[in-house]
């Protein structure tokens, strides 16, 4: 490439928290960038809470790259740090949200949530107003977010403010999708504060290669359509007693089905026990000729791509809500932990 070529390559450096769910998109967006050739750096750091107080520190890093960069865009858990980067380095600053937009808007609405809000909720109120939208049911929204001094709440906290300051937020959702909310910010009924929405979902998915997976030959065999596939994200472990119900619901239905079993929490040194441990060898004996059961790291956008499956039932992440729409996948919604 030439020096003038590579003068005029959008160079954008691409800044993820930690985790599976948000590294993912993150990917995808990498992928598209590269196929219309920009030139990316992409710095990455272990530890959600270590990323987003680690951020400004970004600064000398990106100060130093050549060329100059075009633009920076960074999850929403780093926008305090990075976004004063972006100020100081005079490049345009994009927030890229890993949420549904209803999501965004509820952690936009957090420095109201936690404090004029908190008053009229102790005092019995069921749920949660934003002007123009349909309001959230107290149920539905994760507890950590009614107290700011929670560690998780007051990361966001920090960082949302500086959502009014960046040039647009970045979404891997779609119009169809979520017409209700979308019309909500962009028409400054709802968060009129909020930057520009740019929802660029649904999110290529690069190619994996599943050609070696294990679940491959038995999923060749299942007629088009005829598997559940049953996977609840990348962090969460159901408790001994929730998989026993499903294993017990899964027999009885009497339906094929690919299960993909987390037993521990992601990060956390538990012992592993093995499936016959979990689940008891009779159900495996009894289900082996129409289910699969795994404990191992699957390729899931794939697997939801595969013609035999027909059915997945899912913890809610927003990247398997949108997996399953871009594979026209029918989803049975178990919403875990504030998904
Ligand atoms: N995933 C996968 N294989 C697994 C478990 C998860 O490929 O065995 C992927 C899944 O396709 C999705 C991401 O990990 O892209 C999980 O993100 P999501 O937002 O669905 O849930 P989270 O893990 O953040 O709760």
């Amino acid at each position: 490439m030439s020096i003038s070529q590579e003068a005029s390559q959008p160079h954008i450096a691409l800044f993820p928290s930690a985790g599976i769910g948000h590294l993912m998109p993150f990917l995808r967006l990498t992928t598209m960038l590269l196929s219309h050739d920009c030139k990316i750096p992409f710095p990455t750091i272990i530890r959600f809470e270590a990323t987003s107080r680690s951020s400004h520190l970004i600064h000398p890093l990106l100060a130093s790259l050549t060329p100059p960069l075009s633009a920076i865009f960074a999850d929403l858990v780093v926008a305090n740090g990075v976004g004063k980067a972006a100020v100081d380095l005079g490049v345009r600053n994009y927030i890229v949200s890993t949420t549904s937009l209803k999501f965004l808007s509820l952690m936009a609405y957090l420095p109201i949530l936690t404090t004029s809000d908190a008053a009229k909720l102790a005092n019995g109120a069921h749920k949660i107003e934003i002007t123009g939208m349909t309001p959230f049911p107290i149920s539905s929204i994760p507890p950590p977010f009614f107290s700011a001094d929670h560690g998780f709440t007051a990361t966001l906290l920090s960082n949302v403010k500086a959502l009014p300051y960046c040039n647009g937020i970045i979404m891997n959702t779609f119009e169809s999708f979520e017409p209700e909310s979308l019309s909500a910010i962009k028409n400054k009924r709802a968060l009129s504060n909020l930057p520009t929405i740019l929802p660029i979902g649904l999110l290529e998915t690069y190619e994996l290669n599943i050609n070696q997976a294990r679940y491959l030959p038995w999923l060749n065999d299942q007629p088009a359509e005829s598997v559940v596939l049953l996977s609840f994200g990348s962090r969460t472990a159901m408790s001994k007693d929730q998989i026993r119900e499903l294993r017990d619901g899964l027999e009885r239905s009497g339906h094929q089905f690919l299960w993909v079993l987390k037993t521990k929490k992601v990060d956390k040194d538990e012992n592993e026990e093995d499936l016959e441990e979990i689940l008891g060898s009779l159900f495996l004996e009894r289900t082996k000729d129409r289910c699969m059961v795994l404990k191992e790291w699957v390729n899931q956008q794939d697997v939801l791509g595969h013609s035999a499956i027909g059915g997945f039932v899912s913890h809610c992440g927003w990247n398997s809500v949108m997996e399953a729409a871009r594979n026209g996948v029918p989803v049975l919604a178990w919403p875990q932990h504030g998904d």
